[in-house]
């Protein structure tokens, strides 16, 4: 098992570590310290709460306190970048925690506050500049920041920059990064277009996932899919809402527009309920989840990144409204319930496009959800969790096995004409 003791750290990174009372690296630090410290690039699956700020704040940490690049007035050395305020915050806390034997000069950037003190700060020079997407492209394009100094990249929480519209910011950021630099990349869910990011960033890199497995974190929350019809989602919602056995839910939708639509319509039947998506400002979002976690509200309306790290005791139900279009959101979404040894209760809604999705989420955990209402839709079991063959293709096959044996009977007959003839 690695030790921190065993790794190649800068020895006052070692005290900083020790003074924390670490005991030896978590999992994501165990794979990721190790190569990150000789220059490789990294690709990391990782949620928070996994230790994955120092598995990229200590290489960053070791690389200042053994190479000593100097910095230069808006020029900073290293480069965090995060999706929001408050995440962008902690990791400045991180590094003040994890540095605390060295002298780094840290810059925190970010947007909602005036500009004037982080100038000030950029002008004397850093050696780590954390930033949030829009900010930072708003002081490079005033010129207070050069990038073309950077010689390590970090992309924390790359999948909810995607949710939370970042992706043009993000991509004229790297554009303006030297080719030669360290990147290293985390995400906690890797959908395509994140991929198609990291290809293009990261070269060579190591590959890393500490993803939980996910048949854990779907112990202990009973499962049920509910067949209904696309124009049934509201009034099935509103059955279990008003079935008494409801506490707190989390409902998700696959778009931020549908999580505002049907944040009014429950409005509107008497449902006081809020909404947290990608759109909204980060104030907004902090509000929303007040709300529900001081019961003001007992609904929240969720998309799938947006809800991503929300702990909050005491959900009794999560109500897939719509199905999620990458199986491993699932696992996540019920997640939000069942918390700590709680009881929790996770419906999703399938309608028939949606089927798909559930055969996808099944094969994923293993195990098939048990279907409320199968009376609604008797050929739904035959049809969705048998392989599925359809009819027109074995036409097609036996149509081609047809044409290939009639192809064969008249070769053969061809060649006993030749033979005889010969
Ligand atoms: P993070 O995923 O980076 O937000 O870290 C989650 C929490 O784990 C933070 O409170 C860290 O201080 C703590 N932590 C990180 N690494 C270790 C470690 N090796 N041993 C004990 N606690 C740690």
């Amino acid at each position: 098992m690695i030790t921190f003791e065993s790794l190649d750290l800068f020895p006052p990174l070692k005290r900083a570590l020790k003074d924390q009372d670490y005991q030896r690296p978590t999992p994501i630090q165990a794979k990721t310290i190790p190569p990150a410290i000789v220059g490789q690039d990294v690709l990391g699956c990782a949620q928070t709460g996994t230790g994955k700020t120092a598995a990229y704040a200590l290489p960053i940490l070791d690389y200042l306190g053994k190479e000593k690049p100097r910095s230069k007035a808006k020029r900073p050395v290293t480069l965090v970048m995060a999706p929001t305020r408050e995440l962008a915050i902690q990791i400045s806390e991180s590094f003040r925690r994890y540095g605390k034997h060295m002298r780094i000069r840290q810059a925190l950037v970010y947007g909602g506050v005036a500009q004037k003190d982080q100038v000030r700060t950029l002008s004397r020079g850093v050696d780590v500049l954390i930033a949030t997407p829009g900010r930072l492209l708003d002081l490079i394009n005033q010129r207070h920041i050069d990038l073309g100094r950077i010689d390590i990249f970090v992309l924390d929480e790359a999948d909810r920059m995607l949710d939370m519209g970042f992706m043009p910011d993000l991509e004229k950021i790297i554009s303006m990064l030297p080719e030669e630099r360290q990147s290293l990349f985390f995400s906690a869910t890797l959908p395509s277009k994140i991929r198609q990011l990291a290809a293009k960033l990261l070269f060579n890199p190591v590959s890393i996932d500490v993803t939980p497995k996910t048949s854990i974190s779907v112990k202990g929350i009973e499962q049920t899919v509910k067949i209904v019809e696309r124009s049934d989602k509201l009034a099935s919602l509103q059955e279990i809402l008003f079935s008494g056995t409801v506490d707190r839910a989390i409902v998700f939708t696959r778009t931020k527009h549908g999580a505002n639509g049907l944040t009014k319509k429950l409005d509107r039947i008497g449902v006081p309920a809020t909404a947290i998506h990608g759109n909204k400002t980060q104030n907004a979002r902090q509000k929303a989840l007040d709300l529900f976690r001081r019961k003001r509200v007992s609904v929240l309306v969720a998309t799938d990144v947006a809800a991503r790290g929300i702990d909050i005791a005491g959900v009794t139900h999560v109500i897939n409204y719509d199905m999620p279009v990458d199986p491993e959101s699932y696992v996540h979404r019920i997640g939000r319930t069942g918390r700590a040894g709680e009881k929790g209760t996770a419906v999703s809604f399938c309608t028939t496009e949606e089927r798909g999705e559930l055969r996808a989420i099944e094969k994923l955990i293993g195990q098939k959800i048990p279907v409320e209402n199968p009376e609604a839709d008797p050929s739904f079991d035959r049809e969705t969790r048998s392989p599925k063959k359809s009819r027109h293709s074995n036409r097609a096959k036996q149509s081609f096995q047809e044409r290939r044996a009639k192809r064969q009977r008249k070769s053969k007959k061809a060649s006993r004409r030749k033979a005889t003839v010969g």
